[in-house]
């Protein structure tokens, strides 16, 4: 069995996050993709998060009529911060022991990996799945002295959009996949500012989603948790 592992705040979800999830689940080949809202993000300093259980509603509301994505509490219901790789090892418990498991992040998530904590040892667990982002090139992954020599060609390439994939062996014997996704401009930051100055937006969130931000009043000004 293939498993993918999307971790995010998700404070929102939006319609980039779904896109990415469906687009690696086809692409790989995965038999689901876990969307696992981060229960007090490591990564998020200096900002006040959503309360997580608007937070993971809302995931809820966005993979109805996906099938093949799925929701998990793992990391919400998890005392302290929420490191990554304690998700994996109690995904491992919960899983049979062929299972491969697929770390998906952006690539402005992963150019900041090695700061993560047990990193090498996500890289030796998972094999790990990188998406483009706007605003960020594969060609900078040459400077992380982690990956060893990358091939400048090959980078180029996928940022130009002449290649969409490419996978290159980890030293722990996993795989390292990066993928180009079609472009969505779009991020939860951008989200709340439109959204506490009073903006429309624009078929950046899923219609659900939408209606649960409008009816709870998040994100407008008088709320904001930012
Ligand atoms: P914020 O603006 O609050 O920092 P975000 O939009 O980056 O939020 P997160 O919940 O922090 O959303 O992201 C979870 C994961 O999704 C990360 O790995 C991030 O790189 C990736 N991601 C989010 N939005 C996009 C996007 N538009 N394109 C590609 N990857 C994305």
């Amino acid at each position: 069995m293939k498993i993918g592992i999307f971790g995010g705040t998700f404070d929102p979800i939006h319609s980039g996050h779904l896109a990415i999830a469906e687009e690696v689940l086809k692409t790989i080949g995965l038999d689901r993709v876990l969307l696992i809202p981060a229960g007090r993000p490591p990564h998020k300093k200096g900002r006040k998060v959503l309360p997580a259980q608007h937070r993971i509603e809302m995931v809820r509301l966005a993979v109805e009529g996906h099938p093949g994505l799925e929701v998990s509490d793992l990391e919400i219901t998890r005392r302290g911060k929420s490191y990554t790789i304690e998700t994996v090892k109690a995904l491992e418990r919960n899983y049979p022991k062929e299972t491969e498991f697929y770390l998906i992040l952006g690539l402005d998530a992963f150019l900041e990996f090695s700061s993560w904590r047990a990193s090498d040892e996500l890289m030796a667990r998972c094999h790990i799945v990188v998406v483009s982002r706007p605003g960020y090139r594969f060609s900078d992954l040459s400077r992380l002295d982690f990956l060893g020599r990358m091939d400048p060609e090959w980078l180029d390439e996928l940022d130009a959009g002449r290649r969409f994939r490419r996978d290159l062996p980890l030293s722990a014997g996993t795989r390292l996949i990066l993928i180009r996704v079609p472009a969505h401009d779009v991020s939860a930051t951008q989200i709340r500012d439109h959204l506490s100055g009073g903006k429309r937006l624009k078929n950046l969130l899923p219609p659900l989603v939408e209606s649960y931000i409008i009816k709870h009043k998040i994100y407008s000004r008088a709320t904001s948790s930012s």
